[in-house]
């Protein structure tokens, strides 16, 4: 109506048919509605049904046609190639053979009931079984006739069959049709043996594809990425990857659909990022005062790295803009993050805040208690420390005191979460060692402030791979310590089986003469804590045989001990009253004895790299040359080898964490397992860096000039977040 008017009015209806405005409501209808057909219920598709429909829904979260559409093959069987059966061992995994059916028998009674084929080739021949659907594929086979058969190959006794292949009379014209890539699908064996095999999985998947127009699916990149990258059309693509013609066709729709989803991902979450930049006020921390100047100028006991600097410098421009602050600092063990976490501290307080530190352990909690006391010794500044085990007096004493703000600092484990604990005004709160807190744990330290919530720095330790950082912290701003501080030697990492075990121990007593300490760790089981503490307790023996007392004193610590007596025995050690620290991994974050200077790992295969290489961490911290001691049994998985390789050439952090990628895949590196963001379709973090790269880019150029994506070129974007950017959630890590 308004547009008839309008027209009307001006008496100029070319100008107002033209450019965009009618065209692109249409073209926003389309996007937005359009996709009915594969919103409705994966069961109103041709040949699937209430049954069928159930299982799918089931089994694989398969809900709406969109949701069958959207899950891609994760192989394809190359039709082209056939295994001569001859060659077959019950090792093969899946093959797809040729030849001709020469006996079909149905086999025992009721439920043991099961049909039997004999299939044979020129160079042999082996068995086919079937468990269900006897009588009806019993039909639906001729003996004596030719067919393709794909399956994985298990053997009875000697006998080699395929239980449920999937088989195909051959035909010639058949053959040259299929002659090419047929996709194969994440499966179930219930989906497998109920008739969702993957033959019909391939139908159905053929079923939804026919019917599409391309207004079904409608683009969602613009138009110049997609010439610019040669990507072909979004349904093109989404043809491509269920059936591709050739192995060209598939990695064009494969380059494509992991740009798309990496891209819209980038998007999602450099938009929380600004929003929260927009919305998210925080303190102005404008001085720079006694605090901070007093410490840098008189008491700083080394000069900063060059990175160290930096650091420092980004994070006080952050906590000067009004906003509040989200930074992650990642700095290889023993770069010095403390030190910058202490100036940062400073400069709040030079601001008038108060300012807390958490950390994943009461020992690291203890040491940073005690290190930046020692620090501001003199200074006019209250530090104090709250662990689980305050209790008492004392802890409500710090409690009201904190409240009262009569303490600057406060340092603890995640007692500091607790409800009871109140600042008077929390300016800045830093977590070290982050990824061992989870989500929702950070979430509590925003909630401790009111009415501005405190600016947060989170230290991390463990290197995450570029591609890992850009999406599991891609809301958060990064600064890196990539310097280590001077004068300190490289570890020198050595790999050694049980065979050298008594030149290990020779060179431990070579070294503690030379009045040097000695860590020797032990694998955490968590599955059997019992088998743990006899690793340890049986190492602890065998130990005090090779380094009797009086002459040797050796601590013991471990999970299961009380903290007070974990502390104790830890103290000793730093007071160089013992040689040796026996250990599982509770010393592996941020322990700091700059004398000891050999690390000395148990059954190394047991660790996954990152641990390694933190435990590593621990030595190297002093003047003197340190070692690390790799033990092994002698056999070794071939990813056991891999990582105990890793750590023997490269001291370097990052490259630890990208072996670690590629060696476990993103989903099993330490602190992202629950996080649901690396569940991508078809991307791959270990491999895909590249287009991670470029996705990140492009979402960026794309939101500095053009934030709300108002230019008609952007507007497949905006559509398609608006149809399903709710859907793209769980990228929110903090807010
Ligand atoms: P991490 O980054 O692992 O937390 P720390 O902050 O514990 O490292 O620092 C490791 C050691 O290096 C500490 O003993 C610290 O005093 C020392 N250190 C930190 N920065 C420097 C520097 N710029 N020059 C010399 N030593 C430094
Ligand atoms: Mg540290």
């Amino acid at each position: 109506m308004i547009l008839t008017k309008k027209i009307y009015f001006y008496g100029n209806v070319v100008r107002y048919r033209s450019p965009a405005f009618p065209r692109r409501d249409t073209a926003r209808q389309t996007a937005l509605t359009a996709m009915n057909v594969l919103d409705s219920p994966i069961e109103y598709l041709k040949g699937v049904g209430p049954a069928k429909g159930d299982l799918l829904k089931k089994e694989l979260g398969v809900f709406t046609q969109r949701d069958l559409l959207l899950q891609y093959p994760h192989r394809y069987i190359d039709r082209t190639q056939f295994h001569r059966i001859g060659e077959l061992s019950e090792h093969s995994g899946e093959v797809q053979i040729r030849g001709i059916l020469r006996r079909l028998t149905v086999a025992g009674q009721g439920r043991k009931k099961r049909l039997v084929g004999t299939f044979r080739d020129p160079s042999g021949a082996l068995e086919l079984v079937w468990f269900t659907g006897v009588n009806w594929i019993e039909k639906s086979l001729t003996v004596g006739m030719e067919y393709i058969v794909y399956g994985r190959v298990g053997a009875f006794g000697h006998k080699l069959n395929i239980a449920h292949p999937e088989i195909e009379p051959v035909k010639t014209e058949n053959v040259k049709a299929e002659a090419s890539f047929a996709p194969v699908y994440p499966s179930t064996e219930k989906l497998n043996t109920k008739g969702l095999n993957a033959k019909v999985r391939r139908r159905m998947a053929k079923q939804l594809l026919d019917k599409l127009a391309p207004t079904d699916v409608p683009e969602n990149l613009p138009a110049y990425l997609i010439q610019k990258f040669r990507f072909p059309s979004r349904l093109q693509a989404l043809r491509q990857i269920h059936f591709p013609k050739d192995a060209e066709e598939l990695k064009a729709a494969r380059n494509r659909l992991k740009f798309e989803e990496l891209f819209f991902l980038q998007i999602r979450l450099l938009q929380i990022k600004r929003r929260r930049k927009d919305v998210v006020k925080g303190y102005v921390f404008d001085q720079i005062g006694d605090y901070f100047n007093g410490f840098y100028q008189e008491k700083l006991p080394f000069e900063l790295t060059g990175a160290q600097k930096r650091v420092v410098k980004e994070i006080r421009r952050d906590l000067g803009l009004g906003v509040q602050m989200n930074r992650l600092l990642q700095g290889d063990v023993g770069s010095g993050k403390t030190m910058v976490g202490l100036l940062c501290m400073l400069i709040a307080l030079d601001n008038g805040y108060q300012t807390c530190l958490m950390a994943p352990t009461e020992i690291l909690a203890q040491q940073h208690y005690e290190g930046i006391s020692e620090y501001v010794e003199g200074m006019d500044i209250r530090v104090e420390i709250l662990t689980g085990s305050v209790k008492g007096k004392a802890r409500k004493t710090i409690l009201a005191d904190l409240a009262e703000g009569h303490i600057h600092i406060l340092i603890g484990t995640h007692a500091l979460l607790e409800p009871k604990v109140v600042f008077k005004n929390l300016g800045l709160a830093i977590t070290d060692e982050q990824h061992r807190f989870g989500v929702a744990q950070r979430a509590k330290l925003w909630a401790k402030n009111n009415p501005l919530p405190p600016h947060i720095l989170v230290m991390t330790a463990t290197p995450i791979p570029r591609t890992l950082a850009m999406t599991l912290y891609g809301d958060l701003d990064v600064s890196v310590i990539d310097e280590l501080p001077p004068g300190r030697k490289e570890v020198e990492t050595t790999h050694r089986t049980e065979h050298h075990r008594m030149r290990v121990i020779g060179f431990m007593r070579e070294q503690i003469a030379k009045g040097r300490q000695v860590y020797v760790v032990y694998p955490l089981i968590e599955e059997s804590e019992t088998l743990d503490l006899k690793n340890l307790d049986e190492g602890y023996e065998a130990l005090r045989r090779e380094f009797p007392p009086p002459e040797y004193q050796i601590s013991v610590v471990h999970g299961r001990m009380k903290a007070a007596d974990k502390d104790y025995e830890m103290q000793r050690f730093v007071k160089r009253e013992t040689q040796i620290m026996v250990a599982t991994t509770v010393i592996e974050v941020g322990v700091n004895v700059p004398n000891a200077s050999v690390m000395v790992i148990e059954n190394t295969e047991r660790f996954g790299l990152s641990q390694l290489h933190q435990l590593r961490g621990r030595v190297g911290r002093g003047a003197e040359q340190s070692y690390c001691i790799l033990l092994s049994s002698f056999k070794l998985s071939n990813e056991g080898r891999e990582r105990i390789q890793t750590m023997v050439r490269t001291n370097n952090g990052f490259e630890i964490a990208e072996a670690d990628l590629k060696l476990r895949g993103p989903g099993n590196i330490e602190g992202t397992q629950q996080s649901g963001i690396l569940n991508f379709r078809i991307a791959d973090l270990a491999k895909d860096g590249k287009i991670l790269k470029a996705a990140r880019e492009i979402a960026a150029r794309i939101l500095d000039d053009d934030p709300k994506l108002e230019r008609p070129e952007h507007h497949p974007i905006k559509w398609y977040l608006e149809k399903h950017g709710k859907k793209l959630k769980g990228w929110s890590r903090i807010s």
